[in-house]
Formats: structure tokens, sequence, C-alpha cells
């Protein structure tokens, strides 16, 4: 026999090799399934050509490292074909292992292709070497080599699935754990292999001459080294890649958190918004329900802010509210919310509720806070705050109900004098300019038929002709009598109602101007309407069909808005602006001068007329700023095409006045007070009103007719 030799450097590089090669498969294979990582095959590839080439390189490495007395060289085509099979197990075994949930029986199929297919590619390599006569191989040590390898592959791909949890520091230990235990299996597997095998005395290497085993060695060493440099490389770019992706969904993240803050948190306070409130009032309703407590709403208004924002300015007024809203979020339990609902307006949930006394007291407590000195600025202010508390479920059947009966009792303690609290009582009114609106009665006032339209009516520049009319609404109160909508309207708006009376006014309109078409009179009518109206989507349509159930054409309506309810998100009014100017009613911008208009979109709205607001008219004969004012709306009105209305005419000097500035429409007590239609009616054929012929030539063509 030959007596080989081994050269002990030579085995250790070819341990390195082996176990670096396990190593970067190990840490390409991570890759394959981490979900930002770019295409998974790839990275598959990538890690079966490190481990295949790792443990081929291994093995001409360490056959540089064993030497017989005669020279030795590989033949090419096996060689190659060696260095196939070792890439295509490790990439069957590594894709098995990187199954989505690889099971055991992939783990085990996986072991025992990469170890079976790592000891076909040691004996091809040997055979490589093409030795005369054949080398003689003993059966047991080959077995025992087959069956470490196969034991080591088995462990590195189930090592490889464990370490799918891991990350980290933990992570690259047990890496370069697996890598080592890789690294001696292949080793070991090459070892054992070359202790399975004898050289009979006199045996040559038919391959020497091709490939020598040292150049070959070195190539192939080289080569290793380099591809597994490279995919070290790849990986730690790859890695630092992915920290930087990290970084960005950390932001994006971040920024989430933020608008979600926006969404749900008051700007001005960082208290919790209405949206945030509804939802943790519906959280605390449920809750309430399950466990049988009760909850409750205080609704806090602050009275007098209205006049520190008007004199002292918005800044110092955010910075009054930004005050109360942390005098208000110190006073609550923790689990309590105080949110901001609005303007001046903030609600505290109290979320379990002992006795209504604790709730005085804290509404108490709540109005001393309040009250509590401030300076701003230098300016001492002095605010005070009016409080309704509703009890879920004793005052309400849902949050709903619970908000608008807190809310109720608020207004009822701003009109018992503001600086109060006052608990919902079912029998309670609300109010507004002073007089007390009982809310339920305001419900069934529709059902009942209690409103009327009276008609006002509107006369040219000499105040002789009547050029239209203008409905206001009246409610005919059982016990009251004749409420007017300053009283009611309002109220109206705030709970909810404002829709269905605005309904019916502009049906009961299309009716009147039908009854009065009947009789041959062409008379425009215009309505007003709330913003929430104007809000309202389907409110062309609406209007649309009252005119067609009367018959109506809708030249004969006008819609008069405030100036600031247009105003209002004067984008929006735009849009609804432009739908009922397509169905073709007027529109025009009611009480101007007392909003704040936007000529840019003055300029837009598909407007037909200014009405001044009475106020300027009133000052028109004592105030040079109000003439001012007022020529200068009728200017502007004028120079856009708009007709212009004043309205609270009182006086013939202030009529002088009006028409001298080329006001075109007048409307006022001085012609005439609102009356019911029907007085209207009769004042017309009594022909105390004149009527211009467009209005009536109508009527002696339909006579003819
Ligand atoms: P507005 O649209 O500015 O209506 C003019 C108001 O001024 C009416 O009060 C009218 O009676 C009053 N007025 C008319 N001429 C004179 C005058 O010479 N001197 C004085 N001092 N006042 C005069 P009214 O009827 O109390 O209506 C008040 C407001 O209620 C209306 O102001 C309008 O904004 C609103 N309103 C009336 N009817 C309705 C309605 O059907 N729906 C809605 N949403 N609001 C309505
Ligand atoms: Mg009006
Ligand atoms: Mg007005």
């Amino acid at each position: 026999l030959l007596t080989p030799t081994y050269n002990v450097s030579l085995v250790i590089l070819s341990l390195v090799v082996a176990s670096f090669a396990s190593f970067m498969a190990l840490d390409l294979s991570q890759r394959v399934r981490a979900p930002d990582a770019g295409p998974a095959h790839a990275w598959l590839i990538g890690a079966a050509l490190a481990l295949g080439t790792g443990s081929w390189a291994m093995h001409f490495i360490g056959m540089l490292a064993f030497s017989l007395p005669v020279p030795l060289g590989y033949d090419p085509a096996y060689t190659l074909a060696s260095w196939i099979v070792a890439v295509a197990v490790s990439w069957g075994a590594l894709g098995l292992a990187s199954r989505v949930k690889p099971g055991r029986a992939h783990l085990a199929c996986g072991g025992v292709l990469l170890g079976g297919g790592l000891s076909a590619m040691h004996y091809i390599g040997m055979y490589a070497m093409q030795m005369m006569p054949a080398i003689v191989w003993d059966g047991a040590w080959v077995l025992a080599s087959v069956v470490i390898a196969i034991l080591a592959a088995t462990g590195f791909v189930g090592m490889l699935n464990w370490l799918r949890e891991k990350s980290g520091l933990e992570l690259l230990g047990w890496q370069v754990v697996t890598a080592l235990f890789m690294g001696f299996g292949v080793a070991g597997l090459h070892y054992t292999a070359m202790q399975a095998a004898s050289f009979p005395l006199g045996s040559i290497c038919r391959a020497a001459g091709s490939l020598t085993a040292n150049g070959f060695g070195l190539i192939v060493g080289g080569a290793a080294m380099s591809l597994l440099g490279v995919s070290l490389f790849m990986s730690t770019l790859d890695a630092r890649l992915r920290s930087r992706t990290a970084i960005l969904t950390d932001s994006l993240r971040q920024a989430n958190v933020e608008l979600q803050r926006i969404a749900f948190l008051d700007s001005l306070t960082q208290l919790p918004n209405r949206i945030l409130l509804s939802d943790r009032l519906s959280q605390a309703v449920s809750r309430s329900r399950r466990e049988a407590n009760s909850i409750a709403l205080l609704f806090v208004d602050l009275d007098g802010f209205k006049q520190v924002n008007d004199t002292l300015g918005h800044q110092v007024g955010d910075r009054v509210l930004k005050e109360m809203a942390s005098r208000l979020s110190q006073l609550v339990r923790a689990s309590d919310t105080v949110a901001r609902f609005g303007g001046d307006e903030f609600v505290v949930l109290v979320d379990v509720v002992e006795d209504r006394t604790g709730l005085a007291i804290l509404a108490r407590r709540i109005q001393a806070e309040v009250s509590a000195p401030l300076t701003i600025k230098g300016d001492a202010i002095a605010l005070s705050a009016s409080i309704g508390i509703a009890v879920f479920p004793d005052d309400a059947q849902d949050e709903k109900q619970l908000l608008d009966n807190a809310d109720a009792a608020m207004y009822a303690a701003k009109a018992a004098g503001k600086n109060a609290h006052r608990f919902h009582d079912p029998a309670a009114t609300v109010s507004t300019a002073g007089s007390m609106i009982d809310l339920r009665d305001l419900r069934g006032a529709l059902e009942r038929g209690e409103f009327e339209l009276f008609y006002e009516p509107k006369m040219d520049r000499q105040g002789e002709i009547l050029v239209g009319v203008e409905a206001l609404i009246r409610w005919r109160h059982p016990r009251r009598g004749l409420v007017g909508p300053a009283e009611f309207i309002a109220i109206a708006e705030r709970f909810g109602l404002i829709l269905t009376i605005g309904r019916w006014v502009i049906d009961d309109a299309c009716r009147q101007i039908r009854a009065w078409r009947d009789l041959g009179w062409r008379i425009p009518v215009a309505i007003n309407l709330s913003l929430q109206q104007l809000r309202q989507p389907g409110l062309a349509s609406q209007i649309e069909a009252g005119l067609l159930r009367h018959g109506v054409p809708a030249s004969q309506l006008t819609l008069e808005l405030t100036e600031a309810s247009v105003m209002d998100s004067a984008e929006q009014s735009l849009l609804a602006l432009m739908e009922l100017h397509r169905i073709g009613v007027r529109i025009a911008v009611d009480d101007f001068g007392t909003g704040y208009s936007s000529l840019a979109y003055l300029r837009r709205f598909p407007i037909d007329e200014l009405k001044i607001d009475r106020i300027f008219v009133h000052e028109l004969e004592r105030s040079e700023d109000a003439r001012a004012i007022v020529t200068a709306s009728i200017n502007l009105a004028h120079s856009l095409n708009l007709n212009v209305i004043a309205e609270g005419v009182e006086s013939l000097r202030q009529k002088e006045i009006l028409g001298s500035m080329a006001c075109d429409v007048l409307q006022g007590h001085l012609f005439s007070l609102p009356m019911r239609a029907g007085e209207l009616t009769r004042n017309l054929l009594e022909q105390r009103f004149a009527m211009p012929t467009v209005l009536t030539e109508f009527q002696s063509r339909q006579m003819r007719g």
C-alpha cells in the first residue's frame, strides 16, 4: 500500500472553508423568508452556491493536504460533475428547509439529500483521480463516512429551521455554532472517507496530467474564498439596506401615530376631540349596560368666552381655551375623559358614577376652576361655566340622547343666569334670547301643524311696487302664541330638527307660489336656509321635487343663505351652490356684512343677490361708517352683476339714502310687516300693493287664455 501523508495547515484550512461556507449558507438562507429581502429564489441560489461550492472546495483543499508518493491530478469532467452535485443537493436541501412551514419529513429529506449528495460529491471527486489500479474501499469506513455526512446535514438543516425564530446576537452566535458543526461534519465525511480508501502499491493516477493537485487546489481555494467573500459582502449590504428599510418602516409607524393623534385629538388643546369622545362614550355605554352601573356626561360651556375672543383676539382666546383644558383635565380621574366638543364647549365623561351629589360636587369644582383668576398678556380674564349633566341609563337610552340631554341641561343652566349647573330634567325647557322653549313641544310642532310662513314684501327702489316676498317662519305655540324664528331656529339647528322643518318650509313656500299663480300672480318668493340644509346631501333634488310637486318654475324661488354659512368651508359651499344653481333657483347671500366674505369666493359662487344686513341700514342716518359700508357693498354687488337688497328699512330717510346709492330692492317695516299669506293676498286684491306688469302680464295672458 502507498502511505498517504497530510499537510496539517491545509487540513485546518479545509475545515475553515467548510465552516465559512456553512455560515454563509445559513446567513443567506435567513433572507429567503425575510419579508422585505427581495426575490427569495435569488437568496436561495446564493446560499446553495455558497454551501455547495464551499463543501466542494473543502474536499479539494483536503485533497491538497493529502499526498501520495506518486503525482496526483483530477479529471476535469468528474471534477465539474462533483461540483454540480454539491450545489444541486445544497439547493434542494436549503429549499426544503426554507419552506414556509417545513414539516419533520421535509427536514429529514433535506438532511438525507444533503448528506447523501455531499458523500456522492466526495466519491465522485475521488473517482476524478482515475487511480490505477482502482482504490480499494473499506465498506465499514465508507458507511461511517456517509452516516456522518447525513447526521451532520440533518442537524444543519434542522438548525437552519430552528434559527428562524432567533434574531440579533443570539442568531449570530447560533449561526457560528451551526456553521462549525456543519464544517466539522463535512470535514468528518472527507477524512473518514479518506480512511476508507487504500491505494495499492504501484498505483498511478491517470489524471495526473490534466489538473495537477497543487495548481488545482490553489485555484479552487481561491475561487471558493472569493465566492464566499462576495456573498459575505452581499449579505452585509443587504443587512444595511434592511436596517434602512427598518428605519423607514419605523418613521412610517411614527407618522401613523401622529396621524391618529391629529385625527383624534383636538389640535389646540390636545384633548380628545368629538370623534374620540363618541368612541369612548359608546364604549362606556356598553360597559355600563354590561356591568349595570351608571355613567354621566357633563356638558361644559364657558360663559363670556365669545367676548374674550372678540375683544382680545383669537390668540388670547386660544390661550384661554388651552388653560381651561388643562384645568379641566387635572380635575378628573384618570378613567374619566375630558374632550373638547367644539368652540368653547367641553365634555367630561365620568366613567362610574356613585351618586348625583358626587356629580354636583364635580360640577362645582369645575365652575370654581373655570372662574379662578386668569391673566393673559396683562389682561385679567374672568370666565364662568354653565354645566349640564345627564346620567346614563337614568336620563337617556343611548349615547346620542345622553349627549343631547346634557346639552339641553347646559342650556337650562345658561338660561338660569349662567355660572350654574343643571341636571337633566325631562320637564325642563331650553332657551335662547331669554325665552324658554320646551324641546318636546318643538319636536311635535311640525306634526301638529303649528308652523306657518309669513310673507314680507320686497319693494322696488322707489318703494312703490312689490317685486317679491320673503317667507319667514312663525311657530303658533299653543300656550304662548306666535313665536319668531329668532327664538327657535337656533335650537332646531342644535337638536337636529332643522332639516325636517326646512323641508316643510320648502314645500309650503312652493305650495304658496302655486296658489298665487292660480290667482294669476307670478310672485317671486325667497326662503331662508340654514347651513345644515346647505350641507345636506340631496338638497337640490329635494327642492326640485318640491317645485315639481306644485308645478312651479325654479326661477320663482330664491334661496337666502347667510354670508356666514356660505363662507363656512367655502369650497364645500361652492359645490352645493353649483348644484342649486343648476336646477335654476336664485341664490341670495343674506345678512351681508355681518360675516367675513372672501372676495375670491364671492366671485366664484353662482349667486344672484346680496342682502345688506339690517344693522347697516339701521345705522345709515347716523353713521358715516355704515354709509361707507353700504355704498361699498352696493358697488361690489353691481360690479359682480348682482342684485342688491337692503333689509330692515324703517324710515323714509333710509329709503332715500338707499335710493341715492342705487340699491335695487328694499324690504322693511316702512313698507310692511311680514304677514300671513291670506292677508297679503287680500292686500294685493285690494291693490294696496302695486305689482309690476312682469308679474301680472302673466295674469292677463292666463285670463285671456
Ligand atoms: P332674515 O332672513 O335676515 O330675515 C329678516 C328678519 O328681519 C325677519 O325677522 C324680519 O321680520 C325682520 N325684519 C324685516 N324688516 C324689518 C325692519 O324693518 N326692522 C326690523 N327690526 N326687523 C325687520 P324674523 O322673521 O324674526 O327672522 C329672523 C331670522 O330667522 C331671519 O333673518 C332668518 O335668518 C331666520 N329665518 C326665518 N325664517 C326661516 C326659515 O324658514 N328657515 C330658516 N332656516 N331660517 C329662517
Ligand atoms: Mg332672509
Ligand atoms: Mg337678513
